[in-house]
């Protein structure tokens, strides 16, 4: 049985199979609290118990089968404890390496065990629903999933974070998004979606950054940049909604304020332009921007201070945005792209925009970036049989999973985080 359904089974006897979380013995009772994935629960073994001795023998982390009575008890941490009438030891752990106060380092080290912390484990539950959410999200909308390559010929986002990988006898990139890929997809698809591996050489160590994560991307024929601002809204609207049906206990496990989240889902979500945006800077923060700068770690979180909803920041400077975001006819120094920032200092979850279907336009900017427009000979084909206007964008799926958790660093977002310094285990 799950420890999660123990209170229901208050008087039966029951069988629960799981690991020594912890251990108290005294002369004539030892305390077991034991975990499975669900939960953990005190379990107790008297010394006129013909099992006493095995249970004896348990060290941390050893796996076990135990038989007992669930009953009452106030003092157990969880109110109820189970009477153990039967224990059979699976396996014997070794000592376990892993003890209070141990450094990030070390705890990096031995990931492949510190994954069983409540903590991670309750993160990675968290993750599971997320990933469950937006694949329902775009299902349920009708949009197709549509993988791209991993391998891919060039650059999307800028040749500085991309990974070169021998490929037989020639040279490849892991890919950055897939963006380029799914803009053809559009084409037979109209509305695509997928959530696959992407990697980025980065070199700057924020909390922010992983060198492989996953990004969920999304793209469709016919839609327009305030049209796709407000898909983006309606997925992490949903996601959050997700959360909170599925994940309450982990939220609370991992001091995240359930309460906090519910206000937020209910609440609209706002847009503003960047130049509204280093104008709030400039009033409320006395911070004074270069108008043309990008908004840094640092601005954005400045910015946020001033909202308690995720919030959609449009038309920054086209100059300083990748090849594909096209000029705004409107407001011709910026682009028809946005990004979505999360509050409390979570910065950019979301990065999207109209792509660009002017072939003159898209091979000036490859050029201005050191790029050869004949190695997007393929790409820009798109422009040259029945053009339409699309959009899309991509979420990092270790950000929005980092910003609900609470987690102070996005590495734990994922079970084996990849950083410019760390690779192993
Ligand atoms: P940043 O400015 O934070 O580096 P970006 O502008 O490079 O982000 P995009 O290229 O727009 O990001 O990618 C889309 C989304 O993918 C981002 O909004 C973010 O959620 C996520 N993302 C980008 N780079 C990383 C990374 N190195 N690690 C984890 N997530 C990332
Ligand atoms: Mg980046």
């Amino acid at each position: 049985m799950n420890i999660d359904k123990l209170s229901q089974s208050i008087g039966k006897t029951i069988e629960i199979k799981g690991w020594v979380y912890r251990m108290r013995e005294s002369k004539d009772i030892i305390f077991i609290v034991v975990r499975d994935s669900n939960d953990v629960v005190q379990c107790t073994i008297k010394s006129d118990n013909k099992d006493f001795e095995k249970a004896k023998s348990l060290t941390m982390e050893s796996s076990v089968i135990i038989k007992g009575s669930v009953v009452e008890d106030k003092r157990a941490p969880t109110g109820f404890e189970l009477k153990i009438s039967s224990l059979e030891p699976v396996h014997i752990a070794e000592r376990y390496p892993i003890t209070k106060d141990q450094s990030p380092e070390f705890l990096m080290d031995v990931r492949h065990l510190w994954l069983r912390s409540r903590q991670l484990t309750a993160a990675m539950k968290v993750r599971h629903t997320v990933v469950g959410a937006i694949h329902k999200f775009f299902r349920d909308r009708g949009y197709y999933e549509f993988d791209p390559p991993i391998f891919q010929p060039s650059q999307c986002e800028g040749g500085a974070t991309l990974f070169q990988v021998k490929y037989f006898d020639d040279v490849t990139y892991l890919s950055q998004s897939w963006q380029l890929y799914a803009e053809a997809a559009v084409f037979a698809l109209e509305k695509v979606y997928d959530m696959s591996p992407t990697f980025r050489a980065e070199r700057s160590k924020t909390s922010r950054h992983l060198a492989e994560f996953w990004m969920a991307e999304m793209e469709a024929a016919w839609m327009e940049l305030h049209e796709v601002t407000e898909v983006a809204k309606d997925e992490v609207r949903f996601i959050i909604q997700e959360v909170l049906k599925h994940n309450k206990k982990e939220l609370e496990i991992l001091g995240q304020d359930v309460k906090k989240l519910e206000e937020m889902v209910k609440k609209p979500f706002p847009t503003i332009t960047y130049t509204q945006a280093l104008e709030i800077l400039s009033k409320k923060e006395s911070q004074k921007m270069e108008w043309g700068k990008d908004l840094r770690t640092i601005e954005e979180d400045l910015l946020m201070k001033h909202f308690d909803t995720p919030v959609v920041v449009t038309n920054y400077p086209k100059e300083i945005m990748a090849f594909y975001k096209p000029r705004d006819p409107k407001d011709p120094k910026t682009a028809l792209c946005f990004d979505m920032l999360a509050p409390e200092g979570y910065g950019e979850i979301i990065g999207g925009s109209q792509r660009d279907t002017d072939i003159k336009a898209l091979s000036e900017s490859l050029k201005k970036m050191g790029e050869k427009p004949e190695n997007y000979g393929w790409y820009l084909d798109l422009r040259r049989y029945g053009s339409v206007p699309h959009s899309g964008y991509g979420l990092g799926v270790e950000r929005v999973v980092a910003w609900l958790c609470k987690l102070e660093n996005i590495k734990d977002a994922i079970a084996f985080p990849r950083t410019q310094r760390r690779f192993k285990p």
